[in-house]
């Protein structure tokens, strides 16, 4: 969720009735900038377990100046640099205590809602110890076997990833439930859940993109009221972390109708938190990125002539993200008719042609059929499938944001909530 997400954001939310931009709930909180420099793997360390699984996942970075989302996260959940691959445990293997972990040994309660599988990087970082981001089984154990008093670190986790969480060999939502917490799959069983201890999958892996969702599936506002409703229940106070997992998904896509589904899924999350914190009085919120993705840019080269411009009208005519378009055609074998069926977009016979002679069998291609089409149209270019290492925006609200102004390192982030939890 780099800056050009947030104004692209704030045009796609723009009321067209009046003449100027109105602002985001973002933009009233922004407070500072911070850098996402991962560890870099220099010589003398490239033989130490966490820098050699990094190279064998292959996203390694060898100056450490773009980092992937276990990096990032682990400077999020510890404080502490690591390269990237590895989740809060430092070049020697060495686990890292995390936020959430502290928060729980202080008596507090802990939650952690996402839109990706629970056990996906970001997530993973705060309560699991592993040097390969990737080793799914492994990291879903943790979240039950990492515990403090007899009992697992987390009390309210809600996202995707019935996948690794349902395994036949081990069932570890299964362990859940025996010591009592409650397991739910679908919205109505969330909202209607009386017990303060959860464990909520609503999908395989992922949750499917806001504009894509069906009606058992709560968005990430509705987990955001319903923890924050378990979670403030404790006296001591609470930990919750929030991810709008799929802005970065729909970033590695470059597919901008998907993005910006994300973002008023996150932005609506947000408004849930704020709600409780205006009125609550001393909860601290902290809003960032762990770093951009897919060098999105709002304004393009088309044909080879730089427009000025961007069109955000072409992105808000989907009613379905392209992935989801290129999904359907795969089932039905037309990609044009899906296309027509999930927008209003006006297209050429030129690109037209395109979309009914594509393979639909193919995913990525057909998918970038459609991205390319809306890119040309609203002017929005992209540099990379991956990420990128520029700055992001840093946002806060509550007693202690003063703190947050200015331009920080991300390790920020953790070393301001320990120091929270100190006070
Ligand atoms: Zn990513």
């Amino acid at each position: 969720m780099g800056p050009a997400y947030l104004k692209a954001y704030r045009m796609i939310k723009d009321d067209p009735k009046t003449s100027e931009v109105e602002t985001t709930l973002f933009d009233s909180l922004l407070v500072g900038t911070i850098r996402t420099d991962p560890q870099g793997v220099s010589g003398e360390i490239t033989d130490s377990s966490a820098s050699a699984k990094a190279f064998a996942t292959g996203k390694k970075a060898v100056n450490g100046r773009v980092t992937d989302s276990a990096a990032s996260a682990t400077a999020f959940a510890t404080g502490h640099k690591t390269v990237n691959g590895s989740l809060s445990v430092n070049l020697e293997n060495k686990p890292l205590p995390t936020v959430l972990e502290k928060a729980k040994r202080m008596g507090k309660s802990t939650g952690m809602v996402v839109t990706s599988q629970v056990y996906h990087a970001t997530p993973a970082a705060f309560i699991a110890h592993e040097s390969n981001r990737d080793n799914y089984s492994e990291i879903s154990s943790q979240f039950f076997d990492n515990q403090f008093q007899g009992q697992p670190y987390i009390d309210v986790l809600l996202g995707g990833g019935k996948k690794y969480f349902m395994q036949d060999k081990r069932n570890v939502s299964k362990d859940f439930a025996s010591i009592g917490y409650d397991i739910i799959t679908n919205k109505k069983s969330l909202l209607s859940s009386n017990n303060n201890r959860i464990v909520g999958l609503f999908a395989d892996i992922g949750l499917k993109k806001k504009l894509d969702r069906n009606k058992d599936t709560p968005s990430l506002a509705d987990m955001t009221r319903v923890a924050i409703s378990k979670l403030s229940t404790n006296d001591n106070g609470f930990f919750l972390m929030v991810e709008g997992s799929q802005i970065d998904w729909a970033g590695h896509e470059n597919d901008i109708v998907g993005a910006m589904s994300e973002m008023e899924d996150f932005e609506q999350a947000l408004k849930e938190a704020l709600d409780f914190a205006i009125n609550d009085k001393q909860t601290q919120i902290i809003v960032t990125a762990d770093h951009s993705t897919g060098g999105l840019s709002v304004g393009a080269t088309v044909d080879g002539t730089d427009y000025y411009q961007w069109n955000s009208d072409v992105i808000r005519a989907f009613q379905l993200t392209p992935n989801e378009i290129a999904l359907r055609a795969k089932v039905s074998g037309d990609l044009l008719a899906e296309f027509e069926e999930a927008t209003s977009l006006i297209i050429s016979e030129e690109e037209k042609l395109v979309l009914r002679e594509a393979d639909p069998k193919q995913h990525y291609k057909a998918l970038a059929l459609v991205t390319k089409i809306v890119d040309r149209q609203s002017y929005t270019g992209w540099t990379t499938q991956g990420h990128t290492g520029v700055d992001v925006n840093l946002y806060a609200f509550g007693p202690n944001s003063s703190q947050l102004v200015g331009h920080w390192d991300n390790t920020k982030i953790a070393d301001f909530i320990f120091e929270l939890l100190d006070k």
